[in-house]
């Protein structure tokens, strides 16, 4: 079980949460074609690493969150509030320090 530590209350196990699929998708305006529509709706990354993911706490503070996750090791690199900037690659394990001290 995935120990998962949300940027308002700390760590708590997943059962307390709910995935709530990949993170940072911008939903396109009406003048796009019904290809790229079809791939805003369906089509989702599937990394073999660092996965960008929206969480929220059910049942704790209700809140959702971003969550850097490595989909090999299930190891999360980086916690994040909505609004706050995207790690960069080279800055996910900086800011897994810095959320996890
Ligand atoms: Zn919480």
């Amino acid at each position: 079980m995935l120990q998962i530590p949300c940027p308002y209350c700390g760590t708590r196990d997943e059962a307390e949460f709910h995935f709530g699929g990949e993170a940072h998708i911008t939903r396109p305006g009406p003048e796009v074609s019904d290809e790229e529509w079809s791939d805003y709706l369906f089509n989702r990354e599937n990394p073999k690493g660092t996965h960008f993911e929206r969480w929220c706490h059910n049942f704790g503070c209700g809140q959702w969150f971003n969550v850097a996750r490595d989909t090999v090791t299930h190891e999360i690199d980086a916690v994040y509030r909505m609004g706050e900037r995207k790690p960069t690659p080279e800055n996910v394990l900086t800011e897994n320090k810095r959320r996890l001290a």
